[in-house]
């Protein structure tokens, strides 16, 4: 399609200018631009430009998106309208308290309302995204050690099917990151977890279900193995969607956590929006939560509160306030009942939509959390088709591929497609999806040539992916 700068035509307008109301006042000369190098077309040529670009674009409201590991579940328009709504859109940062009460009483209310979803003591809600999160999480434990005068505890363990921004955070942090083996069901193995465990560890960072959509059965002997070395319990909970209302990580053991509001609470995850990514600890840790904290003073009024103790500011003044208000939308719109409902249904899907695959798309035998990974590396031996080509064919099918490639454990898993249906698909949708697999499947037979082609319908068919990412065009540089 035509950028929009290749469809000006020199003296086209799509704005009127009313006539001034002031006086006007002329600048300096040296102060005007000669030329201001913006896009000249009609209104109409404006509508139907931005109305193709978004046509290209597959969102949720496009289509069925199982993105594993991103949550890329429907979120309710009514969630959009609340946090649309002027009295939160057109409050300014640096207002006094006082005029702000609405804003703030919100705030600490969804920090308790998360804080006790989650079985934590106390929560920020300022971090901006999941790494985000982990981050400060981090700095959280080593203040914590560094209080208790631990110095010793450097390094932050991390099993091996870990989601990649684990170790990067701990490293960020300053720490040095120890590989932890998987065993034969997929979970931490013990054996390895004692070996490697000891004064000098500040950290285990775990993800329950793992990133292969399991439930690591042996938390709590985990738990008792880190704590008797006097480590603390990271709990990476960028998908709760499994497991909010049923269980709390709290209650698992562990000591600090985070969330991804761009996930599981109302926000889409990807796309490079805005996120949020709060971190809830337990009582030892709260004192070094970032400030300022939310609190209620005697006069029931809110006001913020800044913590000797703290590690300090981790952003620009408390996040992002736009996604914390959908998430406190969406979770009182639940409720406890309807949360734990909508975890219930993400594990039932996913767990529908494994067994009607799982006599031709090869995966785990038990049950999985809210996600599954099939393997297609027989599937690859046999007809030449990789998890590529059938990601790449979904797309003719209008169904956004799952995640390639992740979880990566070379000789274990190299040709993976993560699925997470989600909880808000209907049955239809997930026969649908079904019903086109197990058609690419038989195709992969057939005609490998299509496959290892496609997309075909779609404007742009395999980009280079590396130079995309790392070289993209994202400036005009032609005529106009
Ligand atoms: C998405 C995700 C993260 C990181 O979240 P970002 O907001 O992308 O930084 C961390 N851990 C897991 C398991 C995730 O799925």
């Amino acid at each position: 399609m035509k950028l929009i700068f290749e469809r000006s035509r020199k003296g086209l307008r799509c704005a009127t200018i009313r006539p001034l109301e002031v006086p006007s006042h002329n600048l300096e000369k040296k102060y005007l631009r000669k030329d201001v190098q913006l896009p000249e077309v009609a209104e109409v040529d404006m509508a139907r430009h931005y109305t193709e670009l978004s046509r290209n674009a597959f969102g949720v409201d496009s289509g069925f998106y199982p993105l594993g590991s991103c949550t890329m579940k429907y979120n309710p328009k009514i969630n959009e309208d609340v946090a649309a709504l002027p009295g939160f859109t057109k409050v300014h940062p640096l207002q006094e308290e006082e005029t702000v009460q609405g804003s703030l009483h919100l705030m600490a209310d969804l920090g308790a309302d998360l804080a006790e979803l989650t079985g934590m003591d106390g929560m920020t809600l300022q971090p901006c995204a999941g790494a985000h999160g982990e981050f400060t999480g981090l700095m959280l434990i080593a203040a914590y050690h560094e209080g208790r005068k631990d110095t010793k505890r450097n390094k932050i363990l991390v099993p091996d099917t870990a989601h990649g921004t684990n170790p990067a955070s701990a490293v960020m942090a300053g720490f040095e990151v120890i590989n932890i083996k998987s065993n034969e069901e997929k979970g931490v193995d013990l054996d390895d977890l004692r070996a490697k465990v000891g004064e000098d560890t500040a950290a285990l960072m775990l993800t329950n279900p793992t990133t292969l959509g399991l439930f690591e059965k042996n938390i709590e002997e985990i738990s008792k193995i880190v704590h008797g070395a006097g480590g603390l319990l990271y709990y990476d909970g960028a998908n709760l969607n499994a497991i909010m209302g049923v269980v709390r990580p709290g209650d698992m053991g562990f000591d600090v956590i985070h969330l991804n509001l761009h996930k599981t609470f109302s926000t889409p995850h990807g796309g490079g929006g805005p996120g949020s990514g709060p971190v809830g600890c337990k009582q030892s840790l709260v004192g070094f939560l970032p400030n300022p904290s939310v609190i209620k003073n005697k006069k029931d009024e809110y006001e913020f509160n800044y913590a000797k103790s703290s590690i300090g500011k981790v952003s620009t003044f408390y996040g992002n306030f736009g996604v914390m208000v959908k998430a406190f939308a969406y979770v009182r719109t639940l409720g406890a009942d309807g949360l734990k409902e909508a975890a219930e249904h993400a594990v039932l899907n996913a767990n529908y939509m494994k067994a009607k695959l799982e006599d031709i798309y090869p995966t785990e035998k038990r049950f999985c959390m809210h996600e599954f990974v099939i393997d297609l590396q027989k599937l690859k031996n046999e007809t030449g088709v990789s998890a590529k080509d059938v990601a790449k064919a979904m797309i003719d099918k209008g169904i956004h591929p799952p995640t390639m490639y992740f979880p990566h454990i070379p000789g274990v898993i190299d040709e993976a497609l993560m699925i997470e249906p989600t909880e808000t698909e209907s049955k239809q949708t997930l026969d649908e999806a079904i019903k086109v697999l197990r058609e690419l499947y038989e195709l992969a037979f057939k005609d490998p040539a299509y496959l290892q082609s496609a997309p075909h319908d779609m404007a742009i068919g395999r980009p280079d992916e590396v130079a995309a990412a790392r070289k993209p065009i994202v400036r005009f540089e032609g005529e106009y």
